[in-house]
């Protein structure tokens, strides 16, 4: 196992919506265990699809930007899924970048390891744990991510808990019920996001409709707690294109 076994569905070279204060390029790693009907990457949830990118050709591309970027963030799809994301970490400190993740928290036993070599760290958390599967449309996924929660808190790591709130499933009091248990664990007050159609699945975006997160989660509601209108990266068209191609040479 070594980096260049990462799987990358896209790759961005430069960003500076994707971690807070720093310039950096997005690697989205392909593959993801849950499948959140408002996922805008919902063409990286494959967890048997291959990579598009060579981690050789991000690392040369990197090389030449040296000075220009402050690291990596590593997205997905569900990043901390793959184990040769600990060596494309490491290898990229050897480089001098940083390395940055945002992650669902999906393993908590990949992400204790990763939590050294890592600067900064954005964790989702999708609802309260009694309805984390009512998101992910997959069971345990609540044990987990708070479990991963618990580990970042516990950790010396710069980190952000974002939610972003599906107004076709959370009410104000799971919101709120979110908020109070980060808070019981030690961690940093949230920041809520709206959810976008932007990449999502139509079926999705039928439910969606104009529901937003005011309609869940009240300007007046929860003071105190920031709502985020810049959202990270998505995949980009040209990464729909890259994985259209592939899934195009696969038939
Ligand atoms: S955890 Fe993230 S990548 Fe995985 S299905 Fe949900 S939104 Fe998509």
């Amino acid at each position: 196992m070594s980096a260049d076994d990462l799987a990358v569905a896209g790759f961005v070279p430069f960003s500076a919506i994707d971690w807070p204060g720093r310039l950096s390029a997005v690697a989205f790693l392909q593959g993801c265990p849950w499948n959140c009907g408002y996922c805008q990457n919902p063409d990286l949830i494959d967890m048997k699809a291959p990579g598009v990118i060579p981690w050789a050709d991000i690392r040369t591309t990197l090389e030449q930007r040296r000075g220009l970027l402050d690291g990596v963030v590593f997205s997905g799809g569900e990043p901390t899924r793959q184990r040769a994301l600990l060596d494309a970490v490491v290898e990229l400190k050897e480089l001098g970048f940083g390395a940055a993740l945002h992650t669902s928290g999906a393993y908590p036993d990949r992400l204790g390891p990763l939590l050294p070599h890592v600067d900064w760290i954005g964790l989702d958390i999708k609802a309260p744990s009694s309805r984390y599967a009512d998101v992910t449309r997959r069971t345990g996924s609540g044990e987990r991510a708070w479990a991963s929660l618990d580990l970042v808190v516990a950790s010396e790591i710069d980190y952000e808990v974002r939610v972003t709130v599906d107004p076709t499933i959370l009410t104000l009091e799971d919101v709120e019920d979110i908020v109070a248990e980060v808070a019981r664990r030690g961690g940093r007050p949230p920041v809520l996001q709206e959810t976008r159609a932007e990449g999502a699945r139509p079926t999705f975006v039928e439910r969606l409709g104009n529901l937003r997160l005011t309609d869940v989660v009240p300007a007046e509601a929860l003071p105190g707690i920031e709502r985020r209108v810049e959202l990270p990266s998505e995949a980009t068209p040209g990464i729909r294109e890259a994985v259209s191609r592939r899934e195009a040479t696969e038939v």
